[in-house]
C-alpha cells in the first residue's frame, strides 16, 4: 500500500500520557500520526500526582517543561509528605520537599544522586494531560481525534487497518503502517492480540491492596481548619481508617484516597458515605463539593507477556499496572512513549533496521518488571505498617505510639519519595542497540543514582560553563559528544551520513565532562541514553552505526 493510501504512518489508540507523549515525539519528527481517544477530553480526575525527574527532563527535551512546572500547586507551595493521626489531630512526622520554584533553583546546585536538569514536579496528571494535548495539537503532522474509539484491527503485510467508532457512532476504517495501543488497562488491542498481564493481583496486605476509592473534591475550609503547615500529601493514620489527601491546586482542590472494606461497594457509594470517610480523616464535618470520584485497584504488579507483535505495539498501562506507591505508573508510561517514538520515526524514515523496533520490548519490558517491583516494595512498607492501637490516646502509651509511628513513617517517606535511583538509574543493558565497553554498570538501587556513562544508561547530566544544561546542547536525534582533544570523530560522522542517520557532533572539551563520561567520544541516542563510548572511533564505524540503529545485532 502506498503512503498516499494510508491515513497516517502511525495510528495511536489512547490519549493518556503515553499516547500523547508518543504523538509529540512523532510529531516533532514530522511523522504522520493519528491519535484516537474514546473520551471527549483528557482525564477529569487528578490521577497521578508526580512527574519524576526523568519525565521532567524529557519534557525539557521536548520543549515544554516550563509549562508543566508552572502547572498545579503555586510555586512556593511546599510539597511535603506529612503524617497525622487525623488532619486536625496530631502531626506524627513530615518529610520536607521543596516547592516548584525552589526545586528549579536546587537543580542547578545538586550533585551526585541528584545531578539532574530537572527535579521531580508534584502536579496532577489532569493538568499535565491538558498541556500534552495542547502541545500535540500544535504539531502539523499530528491529528488528534477525541470522542473516537478504537474498536479492533487487522494486520496486513505492509500496514494495519483499524476500525474506529466515530463521534456519530459510525465505524470507519483507518490505515497506517504501525498501530500503538496506549489505551490503558482495558486495552482492546492487547486483548485482541491475546496478550495477558503476568504478575501479582491478589495481594494480601492490610492497606494499599484491593478496592481503593479516590474522591476529587473542593473545599474552601480545609486550609483554615488544619492547624499544621501546608503539605502536598496529608496522611491520616488511625485505627478507624487510613487515608491520604493530596493537594491539587493549593486553592482548596484535593484528592482523598482510601481503601474500601468488604461490603463497601464502589458502585453504590453515596456522596454522604464518601463525605463521612472524609470527615473521619479530617476529624470533623466540613463543607465540600465532590467534583469526581473513581474506584481503582491497589496491590497490582502486572506486566504484559509481550509489548509488541508484528506492526502493533503496546505502551503504558496497557502493558504494566502498578500500585501507585513511588508514583511510577504514569512515569513509566511516558518513558515507554519516549523509547518507542524515535524508533518508529527512524523506521518510517528508512534508517532504522529490523532490530530497532524489536528492541522496544527488549528494553522496556525489563524496566516495567523492575519498576513494578520497586512500587511493590514501597507498598509493602506502608501497607504492612501496623497502626499502634493507642495512637490517638492522651496518655504515655499514646505518646509512645505516636513517636514509634512518626519514626517509622519518616523512614518510609525517605525511601519512597527520594528515589533518584529508580527514576534515573533504569538501564538497557543487553539491548541489541547498546554496544558494551566491558565496564560494569553501577548497582541498581532505589535511593541512590550513580552517574555513569557505561553504555546502556542515561547520559550523565552536567551544567555547562555558559549556564545551559548539557541536555539543551544535545541534538534532538543522535549526538556524538567529543570530550577530548585527540579524539577522531570523523569516521563515525561519515558512517552516519552514509546511512542517512541524523547525527550531530557536539565538542565540549572540559575536564569535568571528560571525567564524568570517562571517554573522549560518546554516542548518545535521541532518548539521551549512551549507546557507545570510546577514546577514538572504532575500527569499523559503519558497524557501530548499524548496531545502534538496529541494522545489525552487536552482541
Ligand atoms: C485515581 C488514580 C490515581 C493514580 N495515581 C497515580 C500516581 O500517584 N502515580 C502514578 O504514576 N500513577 C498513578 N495512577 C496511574 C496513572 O494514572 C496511569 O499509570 C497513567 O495514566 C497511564 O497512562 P496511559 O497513557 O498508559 O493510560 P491512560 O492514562 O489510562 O490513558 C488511556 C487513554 O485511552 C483511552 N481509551 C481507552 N480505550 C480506548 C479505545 N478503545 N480507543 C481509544 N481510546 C481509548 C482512555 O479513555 C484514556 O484516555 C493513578 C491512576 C488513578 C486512576
Amino acid at each position: 500500500m502506498t503512503a498516499n493510501e494510508l491515513d497516517a504512518d502511525v495510528l495511536i489508540a489512547g490519549g493518556g500520557p503515553c499516547g500523547l507523549v508518543l504523538a509529540i515525539e512523532l510529531g516533532r519528527r514530522g511523522i504522520r500520526t493519528a491519535l484516537f481517544n474514546d473520551k471527549a477530553g483528557t482525564t477529569p480526575h487528578p490521577a497521578a500526582g508526580a512527574s519524576q525527574a526523568r519525565t521532567m527532563e524529557h519534557y525539557r527535551r521536548l520543549g515544554f517543561v516550563k509549562r508543566v512546572r508552572a502547572a498545579g500547586l503555586p510555586p512556593d507551595y511546599p510539597t511535603d509528605v506529612a503524617y497525622f493521626t487525623r488532619f486536625l489531630g496530631r502531626e506524627l512526622s513530615r518529610f520536607r520537599l521543596p516547592g516548584s520554584a525552589e526545586a528549579q533553583k536546587q537543580a542547578r546546585s545538586l550533585s551526585g544522586s541528584w545531578s539532574v536538569a530537572e527535579l521531580p514536579h508534584r502536579c496532577a496528571q489532569m493538568y499535565i494531560e491538558r498541556i500534552l494535548r495542547d502541545e500535540a495539537e500544535q504539531l502539523r503532522s499530528v491529528v488528534l481525534h477525541f470522542s473516537s474509539r478504537v474498536h479492533s484491527f487487522i494486520e496486513h503485510a505492509d500496514h494495519v487497518e483499524v476500525d474506529v467508532v466515530t463521534p456519530s457512532g459510525s465505524v470507519e476504517k483507518r490505515r497506517a503502517k504501525y498501530l500503538v495501543g496506549a489505551e490503558g488497562a482495558r486495552s482492546v488491542i492487547r486483548k485482541q492480540l491475546d496478550i495477558s498481564y503476568v504478575g501479582e493481583r491478589n495481594t494480601d496486605r492490610p492497606f494499599l491492596a484491593g478496592q481503593m476509592y479516590s474522591t476529587y473534591f473542593r473545599s474552601a475550609e480545609v486550609y483554615d481548619m488544619i492547624p499544621h503547615p501546608r503539605a502536598w500529601q496529608y496522611w491520616a493514620i488511625n485505627m478507624e481508617r487510613r487515608g491520604m489527601m493530596l493537594a491539587v491546586d493549593g486553592k482548596g482542590g484535593f484528592v482523598y484516597m482510601t481503601q474500601l472494606r468488604p461490603g463497601e461497594d464502589p458502585a453504590t457509594l453515596s456522596d454522604e458515605v464518601i463525605k463521612r470517610l472524609l470527615y473521619s480523616a479530617v476529624g470533623k464535618p466540613f463543607a465540600l463539593e465532590i467534583l469526581a470520584r473513581s474506584p481503582w485497584t491497589a496491590g497490582l504488579m502486572l506486566v504484559a507477556e509481550r509489548f509488541q507483535q508484528g506492526r502493533v505495539f503496546l505502551g503504558g498501562d496497557s502493558v504494566h499496572l502498578f500500585t501507585p506507591t513511588g508514583g511510577l505508573g504514569y512515569n513509566t508510561a511516558v518513558e515507554d512513549a519516549v523509547n518507542l517514538g524515535w524508533k518508529l520515526a527512524g523506521t518510517v524514515n528508512g534508517w532504522g533496521g529490523p532490530a530497532l523496533l524489536d528492541s522496544y520490548e527488549q528494553e522496556r519490558k525489563p524496566v516495567a518488571l523492575r519498576n513494578t517491583n520497586y512500587a511493590r516494595g514501597f507498598a509493602e512498607s506502608i501497607g504492612r505498617f501496623t497502626v499502634p492501637p493507642a495512637i490517638e490516646e492522651d496518655s504515655e502509651a499514646g505518646e509512645e505510639a505516636r513517636r514509634f509511628a512518626g519514626e517509622y513513617l519518616l523512614n518510609h517517606a525517605r525511601a519512597e519519595f527520594n528515589i533518584p535511583g529508580v527514576t534515573l538509574g533504569a538501564r538497557y543493558d543487553g539491548s541489541p542497540l547498546i554496544v558494551p565497553d566491558g565496564t560494569q554498570p553501577p548497582p541498581d538501587s532505589a535511593n541512590v543514582y550513580e552517574p555513569s556513562a557505561c553504555p546502556g544508561g542515561r547520559a550523565p547530566h552536567a551544567w555547562l560553563a555558559d549556564g545551559r544544561s548539557l541536555y539543551d546542547a544535545l541534538n534532538f536525534e543522535f549526538t556524538l559528544l567529543q570530550l577530548g582533544p585527540s579524539a577522531h570523530p570523523d569516521p563515525i560522522l561519515e558512517a552516519a551520513r552514509k546511512a542517512g542517520v541524523p547525527l550531530t557532533l557536539l565538542s565540549l572539551e572540559t575536564e569535568n565532562l571528560r571525567g564524568l563520561y570517562q571517554a573522549d567520544l560518546v554516542l548518545v541516542r535521541p532518548d539521551q541514553i549512551v549507546c557507545w563510548r570510546g577514546d577514538t572511533a572504532p575500527a569499523d564505524s559503519d558497524a557501530l552505526i548499524a548496531a545502534v540503529t538496529g541494522n545489525t545485532r552487536s552482541n
